[in-house]
């Protein structure tokens, strides 16, 4: 039997409906920047497999070094004992973080990382007997989908099921240049009703939303008026940590930083599965005491996995490398030259981009997005090139160890469809 075949026996996939979507194409290997299926075929992975291999997949130098750890400590319970890939890991991430952020929480993945950001900001309250019981988020939000992680995201457009049992959120819209003090007026109106205990957002940012990106002063302001109220900022940098942005975090571009920032995508280069929840000083002290129940009592088995800690140590090895930092000016000017070719076109409604993300919006009628949407993805993958358009909306999260012409290939494979787009 095909692979296609068995899959459908046994598995069920993320995000899919099954009867809508039958067959999942086998990759067979992934290197570099390049993902190979069952029958040779080969595609540039211009997305970064949800901005994860953002160094290239089976990267050797990463590789070996989860290699060299699996053969001396593989796994070890992270409640009673420590390890040292965990610890160079911490002192690494503390090194690159935003300032003041000082603790490490270890966790699984981006839902995990957010859903624990959420936690410390309602702890942090309750510790100290503030009435503060409600979360801010920004409409349109991703933050993931455990309940927490749904509650705040804004985009859980297929989560009735679950509605009635989210933590409690107001929301706000994103600062698009024109519209701070309204969203200030907004934060103080809602603070007065239901008090605050933490702002959770996607800096800069909102992957999910189709890269939709933020105004940098407006959203400064809005932290720096939470901050004032000592609302918890949670900075949700899952997609965007790691140099997506240009710098190693979007808060880098921010003048107001945050209490707590929430990690996972990139951390471990592609290779691992892993998530990680940073916060200040202030924020540990309020957890810090005498009373057991003042702790934070969240743990998963798999917390700090040494493998994980060690892909991730070595992804950031490489981060901060002369080299990738080069590659990733390099790929932001390359965006901006393919930018000034395509924005005028007749089918463009309009681009933007920042660090080596870029996206682009189509100029077409909502009403043909879903079905247009699949032939897009199609046309990209029948010419090697894998992208995952949303709604009307191209977007490139390339590793940073793409080539010139590797990235030529994808600017020429999006102006191919600009030009022959009645025929798609
Ligand atoms: C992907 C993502 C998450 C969820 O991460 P998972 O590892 O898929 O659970 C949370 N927040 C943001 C901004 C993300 O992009």
């Amino acid at each position: 039997m095909s692979l296609v075949k068995r899959d459908q026996k046994h598995i069920w996939h993320p995000l899919t409906q099954h009867k809508i979507k039958q067959e999942m194409l086998p990759i067979k290997k992934a290197k570099g920047v390049i993902l190979t299926d069952e029958e040779g075929k080969e595609y540039i992975d211009g997305i970064s497999s949800w901005y994860t291999a953002v160094y290239g997949h089976c990267n050797t130098y990463i590789t070996n070094k989860v290699h060299q750890q699996m053969q001396q400590l593989d796994q070890v319970v992270f409640s009673g004992f420590t390890h040292e890939p965990a610890i160079k890991l911490a002192e690494a991430l503390v090194e690159i973080l935003p300032s003041k952020q000082q603790k490490i929480f270890f966790n699984d993945n981006g839902s995990t990382a957010t859903e624990i950001g959420i936690k410390i900001a309602l702890q942090y309250h309750y510790n100290q007997h503030n009435d503060r019981k409600v979360m801010l988020a920004f409409e349109e939000a991703f933050h993931g989908d455990t309940f927490g992680a749904m509650s705040v995201s804004d985009l859980s457009v297929y989560n009735g099921a679950f509605q009635d049992h989210f933590i409690k959120v107001e929301r706000i819209p994103v600062p698009n240049g024109n519209n701070t003090q309204e969203i200030l007026n907004k934060i103080e109106k809602i603070h007065q009703n239901t008090p605050l205990a933490g702002f959770i957002y996607e800096p800069l940012v909102q992957g999910a939303a189709a890269m939709k990106m933020h105004d940098v002063e407006g959203l400064n302001q809005v932290l720096k008026f939470c901050r004032e109220k000592d609302i918890i900022l949670v900075a949700d940098e899952v997609m965007t940590g790691f140099g997506k942005t240009g710098e190693y975090f979007a808060s880098h571009y921010l003048e107001e930083q945050p209490d707590v920032v929430c990690m996972s995508k990139a951390l471990t280069a592609g290779l691992l599965p892993m998530g990680a929840t940073s916060c200040t000083q202030e924020v540990f002290d309020a957890f810090y005491d005498e009373d057991i129940a003042k702790g934070l009592f969240h743990g998963h088995t798999y917390t700090a996995n040494p493998l994980a800690c060690t892909a991730a140590l070595a992804g950031i090895e490489l981060l901060t490398s002369e080299e990738i930092q080069q590659n990733i000016k390099k790929i932001n000017e390359q965006h901006l030259a393919f930018d000034d070719r395509v924005k005028n076109h007749s089918l463009v409604e309009s681009t933007r981009c920042i660090g080596t993300i870029y996206a682009l919006d189509l100029a077409v009628e909502n009403s043909r997005y879903g079905n247009l949407r699949d032939k897009i993805y199609n046309y990209f993958m029948s010419n090697g090139i894998y992208l995952r358009p949303l709604g009307k909306t191209i977007y490139i999260a390339c590793p940073y160890v793409i080539n010139k012409e590797e990235l030529e290939k994808i600017y020429d494979c999006i102006l191919n469809l600009l030009e022959n787009f009645d025929e798609i």
